[in-house]
């Protein structure tokens, strides 16, 4: 099943992937991480995750890995 992982320390809660992601998978969570950012995780019905990589493409700072 695909899924993806989104690393905190990476992400800076910019909202590219959420708007990205045509299953609405990623929201920002309610805890900051190391630098302070309210951080993506992929807490809604993560299983309708399709592997289609849009959300990965668009992130600026490389946080998302995608596995298919
Ligand atoms: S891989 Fe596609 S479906 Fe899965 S979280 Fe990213 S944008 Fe959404
Ligand atoms: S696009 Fe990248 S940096 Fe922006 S909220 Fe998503 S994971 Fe975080």
């Amino acid at each position: 099943m695909p899924k993806i992982t989104i690393d905190s320390n990476l992400c800076k809660g910019c909202g590219l992937c959420i708007d990205a992601c045509p299953k609405e998978i990623i929201v920002i969570g309610d805890s900051s991480n190391d630098q302070g950012y309210f951080t993506a995780v992929n807490s809604n019905n993560p299983d309708k995750c399709t592997g289609c990589a849009l959300c990965a493409e668009i992130c600026p700072d490389i946080a998302i890995k995608v596995f298919k």
